[in-house]
């Protein structure tokens, strides 16, 4: 018997809209989901602590730094206050694109920006630099001799070290002009867990189309090598910080298992 069509499997951003409540993942996603909820109850809150961060810096980026347009790579299916909307509270005229490997979150959200003439969604994979800055989409929006806000927000753990996500991230900026920010987030769960679990946590994502790879805070930090970090919260010293923390010196429930599952950081090219 031939077989024509590829096995469904659960997608990372089908997993992530269901620790976030949201309704666009399919029945897979969801059972798989469902199995990481069980061995790691507070994935969902991290998930939030992650989208919060994503809010936080987009509306740093927008209302304090004076970014205008935004590169928001590895985007996630749209959910509430996506980043055009985070992006419009200040800037009303603010750009983005879209970027993600995954047809089915591209096609949501072009559904959802139909007649949103600021932003726009292009199916790439971050690990192809030259396809998301040349598509005409990107040039159509993003005027490169303007600062750009680069955001990979809990994406670059689907990148493998082989594929050399620093030299990635080297390339993004690289193509944008000095006055740009990048803003981060990273899982690093793997050694708050137990053995037992980080094993079958590994086993449910292993059947997933891009298994994460954890990095420790050190390998996190050389993602903003050659840029200059901007203090978390007001006072605080520039530094790269658990995600849910970042930016959420007034979120009375931000200190949580959930919001330490990952390190995250905003950081300005000089
Ligand atoms: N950035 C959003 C956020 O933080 O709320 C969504 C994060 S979600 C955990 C990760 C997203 O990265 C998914 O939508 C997935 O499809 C996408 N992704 C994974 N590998 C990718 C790749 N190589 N290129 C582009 N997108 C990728």
């Amino acid at each position: 018997m031939t077989h024509t069509s590829i096995p469904e499997r659960p997608t990372s951003a089908g997993m992530y809209d269901y620790y976030l409540g949201g309704a666009a993942h399919t029945p897979i996603d969801r059972a798989a989901a469902e199995q990481i909820v069980q061995l790691i109850p507070a994935v969902q809150d991290g998930a939030w602590a992650n989208r919060g961060f994503l809010q936080r810096a987009v509306r740093r980026l927008a209302s304090e730094y004076g970014i205008r347009q935004f590169l928001d790579l590895g985007s996630g299916l749209p959910t509430q206050r996506n980043t055009h909307d985070v992006v419009a509270e200040s800037v009303p005229d603010g750009r983005v694109v879209y970027v993600d490997v995954d047809p089915a979150v591209v096609a949501q959200a072009a559904d959802l920006l139909d007649g949103v003439p600021t932003a726009t969604a292009v199916q790439a994979d971050v690990r192809d630099p030259a396809a998301i800055l040349d598509h005409p989409e990107t040039r159509r929006l993003i005027d490169f001799s303007q600062p750009v806000g680069v955001l990979l927000v809990a994406v670059l753990h689907f990148v493998d070290d082989d594929d050399d996500p620093w030299g990635l991230v080297a390339r993004y900026l690289a193509a944008v002009p000095a006055g740009s920010y990048l803003a981060l987030s990273h899982s690093a769960v793997g050694d708050r867990l137990s053995d037992q679990v980080r094993d079958l946590s590994e086993q449910v994502y292993r059947n997933t189309a891009h298994p994460p790879t954890d990095r420790s805070k050190t390998e996190i930090e050389q993602f903003f090598r050659g840029l200059a970090l901007v203090p978390p919260h007001p006072g605080a010293p520039p530094a790269v910080t658990f995600v849910g923390l970042w930016g959420a010196e007034d979120l009375p429930a931000a200190d949580s298992d959930g919001a330490r599952m990952g390190y995250a950081g905003v950081a300005r090219k000089p």
